[in-house]
C-alpha cells in the first residue's frame, strides 16, 4: 500500500470526520463537494472537529496541523485527479450514489481504488457503474470515527482480494480496526447482530411480556453485558428505532403496534433517547447504571 492522497466525497457529517481521521494521520486529503456551499460547510465542520481531536487526543497542535491537509474542491476531475483513494460518503440515496460512480469512472485515475461508507447499501449494488469493479468495495466507518474506530471492510464478489488487503492497511494506517467481512452482507457485521437484537427486545415489549428494564435486566445479570437492548436504543436514538420498525411494519403488520408505542409513547413526547436527555431512561443517571439495578 503506497496511497499518499485521498479524496472524500460527501463532506456531511461522516465525510467530514473520515476526511479529519485521515488527515490527521499524515495523509493530504481533497475533500468534494456538490457546490461552494457545502463546501463552507465542510471547513465549518472540520474547524469544530480540530476543537474534538485536540481535545480527545490532548495534542492540540497534532490537530492545527491538520487542516493544513486539506484542498477543497466542487469540480470532481480536480477533486480526483492524484486520488490513489476514494471514499464516497454521499447521501444514502441509490440514484445519488449511481450517477456519481458514473461520473467517477469517466474521471479518476486508472490507480484510484474506490471505497464506500454506505451503512444499508453493497458494493454490487454499485460495481458496474464503477468502470473499475476490482477495486472498489466498501469501507465503512461508524459516526465519531476517532473513538467508535471501526471500519468494516467488505468487497462484492468481483473485487480483487489484493484491493482488500491494502484498503485494510489504509485503515490501519489511520487509527482504525479493520474488520474484514469476507462475503457481502447487508448490515456488515454489526447491524447483522445489532437490528435483530434490538427487535428481540422491542418485541418482548411491544407484545407485553415484559418491561425495558427487567428485559434489559435479564440481558444485563445473565450475560454480563453493561447495557440491554433499551439502554442501547436510547444511544442510537429512538427515531432511527421507529424509522426501522416503520419499514419492518410495511412488510409484517404485527410489528405497527410497536411502531404506535415508539412514537405516542416518545416520539410525540420529545423522548428520543439519551441525545434529549430522555428515552427509556432519564440521562445523565439512567437507572441501569445504579449500584442497585442488578440486584434489587
Ligand atoms: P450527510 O447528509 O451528513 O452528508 C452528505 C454529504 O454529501 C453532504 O455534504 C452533501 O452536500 C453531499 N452530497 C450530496 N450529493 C452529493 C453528490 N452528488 N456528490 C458529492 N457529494 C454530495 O450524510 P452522512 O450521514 O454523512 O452519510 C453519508 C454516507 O455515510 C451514507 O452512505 C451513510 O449511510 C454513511 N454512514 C453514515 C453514518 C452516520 O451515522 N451518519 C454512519 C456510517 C455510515
Amino acid at each position: 500500500m503506497d496511497f499518499k492522497n485521498i479524496t472524500v466525497a460527501g463532506s456531511g457529517v461522516l465525510g467530514s470526520q473520515i476526511a479529519f481521521q485521515t488527515a490527521f494521520h499524515g495523509y493530504n486529503v481533497t475533500v468534494y463537494d456538490i457546490n461552494e456551499e457545502a463546501l463552507v460547510k465542510a471547513e465549518e465542520r472540520l474547524a469544530s472537529l480540530k476543537e474534538v481531536y485536540a481535545n480527545f487526543f490532548k495534542d492540540a497542535e497534532k490537530a492545527e496541523k491538520t487542516l493544513g491537509r486539506f484542498t477543497f474542491s466542487a469540480n470532481l476531475a480536480e477533486a480526483v485527479k492524484d486520488a490513489d483513494l476514494v471514499i464516497e460518503a454521499i447521501p444514502e440515496i441509490v440514484a445519488i450514489k449511481k450517477s456519481f460512480y458514473e461520473e467517477l469512472a469517466k474521471v479518476a485515475p486508472e490507480k484510484a481504488i474506490f471505497a464506500s461508507n454506505s451503512s444499508t447499501m453493497v458494493p454490487s449494488q454499485f460495481a458496474d457503474y464503477t468502470g473499475r469493479p476490482e477495486k472498489f468495495l466498501a469501507l465503512h466507518f461508524a459516526n465519531e470515527v476517532w473513538e467508535k474506530n471501526t471500519a468494516e471492510i467488505m468487497g462484492h464478489a468481483g473485487t480483487d482480494e489484493s484491493i482488500a488487503q491494502q484498503v485494510i492497511e489504509f485503515a490501519k494506517s489511520i487509527g482504525m480496526i479493520p474488520l474484514h467481512v469476507k462475503k457481502e452482507q447487508p448490515g456488515y457485521i454489526l447491524n447483522s447482530l445489532l437490528v435483530p437484537f434490538l427487535s428481540a427486545g422491542q418485541g418482548l415489549w411491544a407484545t407485553g411480556v415484559a418491561d425495558p428494564e427487567t428485559i434489559d435486566k435479564t440481558w444485563m445479570i445473565a450475560t454480563g453485558a453493561p447495557m440491554g437492548p433499551f439502554a442501547i436504543l436510547d444511544v442510537v436514538g429512538i427515531q432511527t428505532a421507529y424509522n426501522i420498525v416503520l419499514a419492518q411494519a410495511q412488510a409484517d403488520p404485527t410489528k405497527q403496534p410497536l411502531a404506535d408505542m415508539l412514537k405516542s409513547q416518545f416520539l410525540d413526547q420529545g423522548k428520543t433517547g439519551q441525545g434529549t436527555g430522555e428515552g427509556f431512561y432519564k440521562y445523565p443517571n439512567p437507572r441501569y447504571l445504579d449500584a442497585d439495578f442488578l440486584k434489587a
